[in-house]
């Protein structure tokens, strides 16, 4: 007769039923990349029980050991691990000359590969372009980072294009449990190609980071009459200083939607000038003139112009 759930139990079945299901739903993550934003999605990865090994250009070996992570040199090592899943995260600039230095013929031919880069067609096409037709292929937007999601992930937008998944129950089955960390964390999941991200994340993101960028330059500082728009700014400042140019550099040159939107920027800026100037100019010529000088000058400019 069981007197208390737990009390004196030979076998605590409870969490040996708990470990087996973890176990059954880990998956081995081989990071490339494990740099600012590697590092960062990692240490909510183990939460998930997932198994992470890592491999970048810098050794990262002692930052990885002190997170239960193993670092590997060289990615001969690392690939002969067999993982589940290649998660590349690394700067998008760098992305071909790695991807093409990675010695794949190491892995098993049923791989998934994931990246989390700012941009998407360009990935998407690498991908695509250079991995064996065997491996499955998703490419995923992490739409926040280490500032954006240091509390929590909930209600973070989380974009996903399932590129080339094969119709296999196991490789169905490995890309919703990678999906799943993002689900279970609260993440807003979002399914979009590849070349609509772009074409949204140039209008939002490329341009968020621009006027971060911009007002970083300009000075903001923090005074004690802050308005709520004022503590936006900087929070604004604040959340993309953070950021390497090259990642602010890979969203101008690997987005083709993003040169455009940084003329409307410039143009807008132009507008508003103009506008402010424009206001100006009158009632300064109002003040020098008077009415009727103000009125003339209007009638003359609108015959100029062809006006009736
Ligand atoms: P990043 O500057 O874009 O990338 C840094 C990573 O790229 C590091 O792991 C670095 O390796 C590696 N790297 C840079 N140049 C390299 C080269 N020539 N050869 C080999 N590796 C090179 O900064 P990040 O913030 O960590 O971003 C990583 C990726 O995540 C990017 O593709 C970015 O678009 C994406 N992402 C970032 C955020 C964010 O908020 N930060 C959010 C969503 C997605 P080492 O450090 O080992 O030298």
């Amino acid at each position: 007769r069981i007197l208390s759930l737990d009390a004196a139990q030979p076998f605590d079945y409870e969490t040996h039923i708990k470990s087996q299901h973890q176990k059954s739903n880990s998956l081995k993550i081989a990071l490339i990349g494990f740099g600012n934003f590697g590092q960062f999605l990692s240490k909510t990865f183990l939460t998930h029980h997932h198994t992470l090994l890592a491999h970048s250009r810098t050794d990262h070996s002692s930052l990885a050991s002190s997170l239960g992570i193993r670092f590997y040199p060289d990615p001969n090592d690392l690939f002969e691990q067999h993982p589940d899943v290649v998660l590349l995260s690394t700067s998008i600039l760098s992305t071909q000359q790695v991807l093409l230095s990675l010695p794949l013929q190491r892995l098993k031919r049923n791989t998934l590969f994931v990246d989390v880069l700012s941009v998407k067609e360009f990935p998407r096409n690498l991908l695509i372009n250079n991995l064996p037709h065997e491996f499955d292929i998703l490419c995923t937007h992490p739409m926040f980072g280490p500032e954006s999601g240091k509390e929590s992930w909930a209600g973070l937008p989380f974009v996903y294009d399932k590129v080339r998944i094969l119709d296999e129950d196991d490789r169905v089955s490995r890309c919703e449990k990678f999906l799943d960390i993002f689900r279970n964390e609260g993440c807003r999941m979002v399914e979009m190609s590849c070349s609509e991200h772009d074409k949204y994340a140039a209008g939002s993101q490329f341009v968020t980071h621009t006027m971060g960028r911009v007002l970083e330059r300009f000075g903001l500082e923090s005074s004690p009459i802050n308005t709520k728009g004022y503590e936006r700014l900087l929070d604004l400042v604040e959340n993309t200083r953070g950021d390497s140019f090259d990642l602010y550099y890979g969203l101008f040159m690997y987005n083709r939607n993003a040169l455009e939107q940084l003329e409307r920027l410039d143009l807008a800026f132009e507008e508003v000038k103009k506008e402010l100037f424009g206001q100006l100019h009158r009632v300064y010529r109002k003040q020098l003139f008077g009415d009727t000088e103000e009125e003339k000058y209007f009638g003359q400019k609108l015959l100029g112009n062809g006006a009736p």
